[in-house]
């Protein structure tokens, strides 16, 4: 395995960082903490007092919200300081929306106006547009939205049908088409806008004023969750946009949108940590005050190991969004020594780590949806009335497995990028998995190195990432170029993939944290990575054998492929019960995540 620092995305199969090499929450700095906190005294002030009004979607309450928002600075996080920001860098704007992301609605107009929203803009606008657009949405005086989805084009982004013709004297662009699902549609002032330049086969971007003529809505989308969201469709009938409202370059834009979407996953992926903690403290404090057969819920396995799995799935998750996030900041850096300005510089590495932000939007969602779902079983009936606060975040948090991709479509882009960019020399991961392949007729099992904590562990993930390669070059080798149509495999390997990732990022997390703290420090944190370990072992076997059992017709090399996989996903038995029991009592005992 190579040793190097972490400056391309996907490499993680090939390479083993060591605990330094990678940023953990708990080295967040004083000033980040404040902007946090600032965060969640306007969510505990403004949001949550509100959260009923919200939700039935008072008239100019969310867009005030955000004026409120843009008053204490909340909205110019990301934005330069020449246009009225703070300038702050990718890291610390993705700690500010993991604490908005406990908002509801709240945060996905937020996001949507601070992320996909503004972002356009920042990375790709000009001198002019910045001037002119960032200022105002910086301080709420504007708010944005992104319009890139159409009823016939949703996954399938650029076959939309929005066209911008240029006029006769070429000095606008009319625009005609429909966007649908466009949040903060009802009261955007500024929109992204994505359309087909005359008869160009790709997209271009543009920024049109909401106000602009021949601009209507359709009234609110009546939605399973996220109720307080404005969600539109947008009619575009003979709209004229100056020609200094496109954005990028002529037939950039589909570039431009995916671009923004890989840092949106990676944005959901934070958000979704600041939801999941909040439902779990609604989940011990509810535990710990409900009674049953004369015990508090809290006391029953049943409930230990639920709360236990909320935790476990939240940690872990953690602990790889912010090692991704801070790569993505190094890489900014890197990228800044050489000249580029900031927008360009973020941009680029956000695009590096394309991977990363696919499965860590799957894996936040999913975790998030386990966490709400738990909850609300822990809650029992009252879970299920609108009068608890549970049954907001059920529904609320479904929508993350649909927007910013598709979670079908993030598993399938996480494996295809990869192998992509193998193919292109990113990293040499055809060289290791070959390696790995060819290996496995004399593979023997040999003796797990229990001496050692975490180098029992560390051999653990070497042969998770031996499972994974060795799938992926016997993938390769059968299917050739023709990889994308066999879906069900590519699956298989992003959900190899996934735990793989994560478990190394909770492993050098545990590891960096025993080295400042001490090993009783890392007590509980041992327990949860144990556990995470344990299970990734038999996810990984799974999907592995999914895939493998999916292609191979050859019966002494499949079975071959089998044996290496057990041997690859051995690991020492463990207490589970009594790992999640602990780490649910400790739960239990703080009465909230303190993790
Ligand atoms: C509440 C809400 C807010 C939204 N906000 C915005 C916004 O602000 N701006 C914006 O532009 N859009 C927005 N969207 C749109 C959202 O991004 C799309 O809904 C999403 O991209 C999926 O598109 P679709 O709904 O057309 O589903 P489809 O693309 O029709 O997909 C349907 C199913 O087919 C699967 N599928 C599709 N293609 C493939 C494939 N090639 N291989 C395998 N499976 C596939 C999908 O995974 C999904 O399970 C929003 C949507 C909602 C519901």
């Amino acid at each position: 395995m190579e040793q190097m620092k972490n400056l391309t995305g996907g490499d993680f199969l090939v390479t083993e960082p060591l605990a330094n090499d990678i940023f953990i929450p708990e080295e967040f700095d004083e000033e980040q903490h404040m902007m946090a906190k600032t965060c969640e005294d306007f969510l505990d002030a403004e949001v949550f007092p509100m959260l009923e009004r919200i939700d039935n979607q008072e008239l100019g309450l969310m867009r005030k919200l955000l004026s409120k928002a843009g008053e204490l600075g909340l909205l110019g996080i990301t934005i330069p300081e020449e246009y009225e920001g703070f300038g702050q860098s990718f890291l610390t704007s993705m700690r500010v929306n993991e604490s908005i992301g406990a908002g509801y609605s709240f945060s996905v107009a937020y996001s949507a106006h601070v992320g996909i929203g503004t972002m356009p803009i920042v990375y790709y606008g000009n001198d002019k547009q910045k001037s002119k657009y960032l200022p105002k949405l910086a301080t709420g005086a504007w708010t944005a939205a992104y319009c890139l989805t159409e009823p016939n084009a949703g996954t399938d982004a650029n076959s939309g049908k929005t066209r911008a013709i240029l006029s006769e004297d070429g000095k606008h662009y009319i625009i005609n088409g429909q966007k649908m699902w466009i949040t903060n549609g009802g009261f955007a002032d500024v929109l992204t806008v994505f359309a087909k330049i005359d008869k160009d086969r790709v997209l271009s971007a543009f920024i049109i004023k909401a106000n602009s003529r021949g601009i209507t809505l359709n009234p609110e989308e009546k939605k399973m969750g996220i109720k307080g969201s404005s969600t539109r469709q947008i009619f575009f009938n003979d709209v004229k946009v100056p020609v200094g409202n496109l954005l990028g370059k002529r037939g950039e834009g589909f570039r431009i949108a995916l671009n923004i979407l890989h840092m949106g996953r990676m944005k959901l992926g934070v958000m979704a940590l600041g939801a999941s903690k909040r439902t779990i403290n609604q989940s011990v404090t509810y535990a710990n005050e409900r009674k049953q057969f004369g015990s508090l819920i809290s006391s029953f396995g049943a409930i230990k190991y639920k709360l236990a799995e909320q935790v476990i799935r939240t940690f872990t998750s953690e602990s790889a969004v912010y090692r991704a996030c801070k790569n993505i900041e190094n890489l900014v850096s890197v990228n800044l020594e050489k000249g580029m300005d900031r927008g360009k510089a973020e941009i680029e590495s956000i695009a590096k780590f394309s991977v990363e932000c696919a499965m860590l939007k799957v894996n936040g969602s999913e975790a998030l949806d386990y966490v709400v779902d738990e909850a609300l079983q822990i809650w029992g009936g009252m879970g299920y009335s609108s009068e608890g606060p549970v049954d907001r975040a059920y529904r609320d948090s479904r929508i993350n497995r649909i927007f910013e991709g598709t979670n079908e479509i993030n598993r399938l882009l996480a494996t295809d990028t990869t192998i992509k960019k193998a193919q292109k020399g990113e990293f040499d991961l055809f060289g290791h998995a070959k390696a790995v392949l060819d290996g496995i007729n004399d593979l023997t099992q040999p003796e797990i190195p229990t001496d050692n904590y975490y180098e029992e562990i560390r051999y653990y993930i070497r042969n998770f990432k031996n499972a994974v390669l060795m799938v992926i070059q016997a993938f390769s080798d059968r299917f050739q170029k023709n990889l994308i149509s066999e879906q069900e495999i590519m699956m298989n390997i992003a959900d190899m993939m996934m735990p793989l990732y994560i478990v190394e990022s909770t492993m050098l997390r545990v590891e960096k944290l025993e080295q400042k703290n001490g090993g009783h420090y890392v007590e509980i944190h041992k327990d949860i990575l144990n556990v995470y370990v344990y299970d990734t072992a038999s996810n990984i076997l799974k999907s592995g054998r999914d895939a493998i059992s999916s292609f191979e017709p050859e019966v002494d090399k499949l079975m071959k492929m089998c044996e290496a996989l057990f041997i690859y996903t051995k690991v020492m038995p463990l207490d589970v019960k009594e790992a999640r029991r602990r780490i649910a009592d400790r739960l239990i005992y703080d009465n909230k995540y303190t993790f």
